[in-house]
């Protein structure tokens, strides 16, 4: 069972009663035509019964991973997103979530959160040249050769 599924028995039996949750959990699928989400998805909600239903106050944190569009060197970024929404009973197609039972999936509403905010068309933080290398970001700086002729040249870039 995916850990976004959250049992509010305990919610629904109180006017007013309210819960905090956390669910840090893969999400399979979770991915624009340019870029995909990666890792876990780390959900921090507090929970609230209403006489609606149960509001659902949630801070999103994603990381996604894709192509740059113009150079197509590995771009990627982790978000941090917010959504208010209400899960109820009797749900509203594409306005409210249902409650199933005594049971809210978080799932659709974190898919619905981070797809808004992958991009269609990634690219570099810093305009990238058509000449960069995409591999150049993985060697590892400690592979710097200590040429004397290296330390003339930072030192120029320093002045
Ligand atoms: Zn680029």
């Amino acid at each position: 069972m995916s850990g976004f599924r959250i049992d509010v028995a305990d919610l629904l039996a109180r006017a007013g009663a309210r819960r905090d949750v956390v669910v840090a959990e893969p999400i399979e699928g979770l991915r624009s035509t340019a870029a995909a989400v990666t890792g876990p998805v780390t959900v921090a909600a507090h929970l609230e019964r209403i006489p609606e239903g149960i509001v659902v106050r949630a801070d999103v944190e994603a990381t996604w991973s894709g192509e740059c569009s113009y150079c197509l060197g590995e771009v990627g970024e982790t978000v941090h997103l917010h959504a208010d929404e209400l899960f109820e009973a009797a749900p509203v197609e594409g306005e409210t979530y249902p409650i199933e039972g005594q049971v809210i999936d978080l799932e659709q509403l974190v898919r619905d959160t981070v797809l808004l905010e992958l991009p269609l068309a990634p690219h570099c933080a810093e305009p990238c040249r058509a000449e960069a290398d995409p591999g150049a970001t993985e060697e590892a700086p400690t592979d710097t050769p200590s040429d004397p002729r290296w330390a003339a040249l930072s030192e120029l870039e320093i002045r």
